[in-house]
């Protein structure tokens, strides 16, 4: 995946047949879609890949238990097949994980159990593992810095983890493989429409400036948390439709939570579940669920949320984590689809396919899960409103780019490891590298600071930039890394 090359492909190409607005989950697994079918696909991100909420993800790939709790089946049941399907053809990036819910009053034990029965049953052949009750010391065993006090025993369950911007990246990697063109920091400016139908889209190269006019056959609008800014470009004045909610993860020393089992707290203040997770060698805390007016491209965790965190795990450990304990916090923000609701909690999770008057197709909401099946459903939406020739989705058996080679370090700082990452995954910038390429940022932001202008010089060696870039790059980065570092 060379971003040189990407440009004399868009270059030399007269028309596309499908064109995609941005580069998260939705709009990748779009391109890794119909690039498979063998449709001549492009997409465009705007900043770098996932660097929107696609990274900051909770990194589970999961039925959601709390939606069962909701009683929305069909979700659920949608959600656990895809989590069968994703393990299958990415085992390098998502894997098994075992979860404790614990019990510390009576009915907690069989009204869980039986949940949790209902959720192996419904995951049926795709299912990971069969729930069972633990005793008391079966689930001290497991999750030794559980606070004992009161505790009867745990419900243990499986479901899925993952590496959220890693699969972005070998998303784009596949896609680029059968021949799709994927651009990072390359904004969509406009859409060109000839008699108010869509015929293509301005847009620009963020890295040189220069601008290009794509025509295409169909274009999906796959931006997120953005959507309403790019149905605003097609229809001006258009009733705004996602109401962004944002989520924010503390992460911790393994310590807090020593072992591979993650716990599960069935229950907080505001009526949600609460996740601490073993993540490559960390502990990962949340979420939250708090309903915000701006959509900004760096969210940051808000006081009151990161006081529910730190709050909520303190009444399930033994030992409180402390401000100064959180090596790094992330936030990102929910594109839910607006409902007559005002609580976000309750607004749907579903995903929603919306064809506008000008033929631009709008995907938004979903999650990570069920990025492969949002994709197939929006390409059969292209397909029927947009003349395209009939071709079947073969995602369903996909290999993921990745899946037969070694999973690089999450905290490599090796010079190969940075070059390889500048040279095969279109990494132009230190954030792309410590955030994405590796997770560093989101494990140790301290550490990250620390590792910048090391990583600046092998970047600049390898893509030809002088010490001008370097100082720029290491002070853009340091205070980019201010927002994931939570001060006493
Ligand atoms: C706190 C939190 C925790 C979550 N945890 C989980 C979980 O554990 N498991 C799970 O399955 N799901 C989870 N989700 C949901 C999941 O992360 C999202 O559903 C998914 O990442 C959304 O992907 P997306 O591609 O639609 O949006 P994004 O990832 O936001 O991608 C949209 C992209 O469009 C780009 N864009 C915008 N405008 C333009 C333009 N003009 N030109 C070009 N590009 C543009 C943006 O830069 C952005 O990168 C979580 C979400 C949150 C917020």
């Amino acid at each position: 995946m060379n971003r040189s090359l990407m440009i004399s492909q868009l270059e030399s190409q007269q028309e596309w047949d499908i064109a995609i607005i941005g580069g998260g989950a939705t709009g990748l697994g779009a391109a890794v879609d119909a690039a498979s079918r063998g449709f001549k696909t492009i997409l465009f991100e705007q900043h770098d890949f996932a660097s929107g909420t696609s990274s900051r993800s909770t990194k589970l790939v999961h039925g959601g238990v709390r939606y069962l709790q909701q009683g929305n089946i069909k979700l659920v049941m949608e959600a656990l097949k895809e989590r069968g399907i994703l393990l299958k053809n990415a085992p390098h990036l998502a894997h098994n994980q075992t979860f404790l819910v614990p019990n510390y009053k009576w009915w907690e034990s069989p009204f869980y159990g039986i949940g949790l029965k209902i959720y192996d049953w419904m995951a049926g052949k795709l299912g990971l593992g069969p729930s069972r009750f633990l005793s008391k010391e079966e689930t001290l065993k497991l999750a030794p810095t559980l606070d004992p006090t009161d505790l009867r025993g745990a419900i243990l369950y499986h479901d899925g983890q993952f590496d959220d911007a890693r699969l972005a990246i070998n998303l784009a990697q596949t896609a680029a493989q059968y021949e799709a063109v994927v651009l990072n920091y390359f904004p969509v400016t406009g859409l060109l429409k000839v008699q108010d139908k869509i015929q293509g889209i301005t847009v620009k190269d963020q890295l040189t400036g220069k601008q290009y006019e794509i025509k295409c056959r169909a274009l999906i609008n796959a931006t997120g948390v953005f959507t309403d800014s790019i149905l605003e470009m097609d229809d001006p004045g258009h009733e705004k439709m996602i109401a962004p909610s944002q989520g924010i993860h503390l992460v911790v020393d393994k310590e807090f939570l020593p072992g591979d089992t993650a716990i599960l707290i069935p229950r907080t203040d505001d009526g949600r579940v609460l996740f601490a997770v073993p993540w490559h060698d960390k502990i990962v805390l949340g979420t939250t669920d708090t309903p915000v007016e701006q959509v900004v491209a760096e969210p940051v965790p808000m006081e009151e949320e990161i006081r529910f965190i730190l709050k909520h795990t303190a009444l399930y450990l033994s030992r409180d984590p402390q401000r100064s304990d959180v090596r790094s916090m992330f936030a990102g923000l929910r594109p839910l689809v607006k409902g007559k609701s005002k609580k976000t909690a309750a607004l749907s999770r579903d995903h929603l396919i919306m064809v506008g008057d000008s033929k631009m197709i709008t995907i938004t909401g979903g999650k990570w899960t069920t990025y492969r099946k949002m994709a197939e459903d929006v390409i059969n939406t292209a397909i029927k409103e947009n003349g395209l020739p009939e071709k079947k989705c073969v995602t369903f058996d996909l290999h993921l780019y990745g899946y037969d080679l070694p999973v690089p370090s999450p905290v490599s700082v090796t010079p190969g490891d940075i070059r390889r990452s500048v040279q095969e995954e279109m990494c132009m910038m230190v954030e792309d590298y410590l955030s994405r390429r590796t997770r560093h940022l989101l494990l140790d932001a301290r550490a990250a600071v620390a590792a910048a202008p090391a990583v600046a010089a092998v970047m600049a060696e390898t893509l030809g930039r002088d010490k001008e870039w370097v100082e720029e790059q290491v002070k853009a980065f340091t205070s980019l890394a201010k927002n994931y570092i939570l001060s006493d």
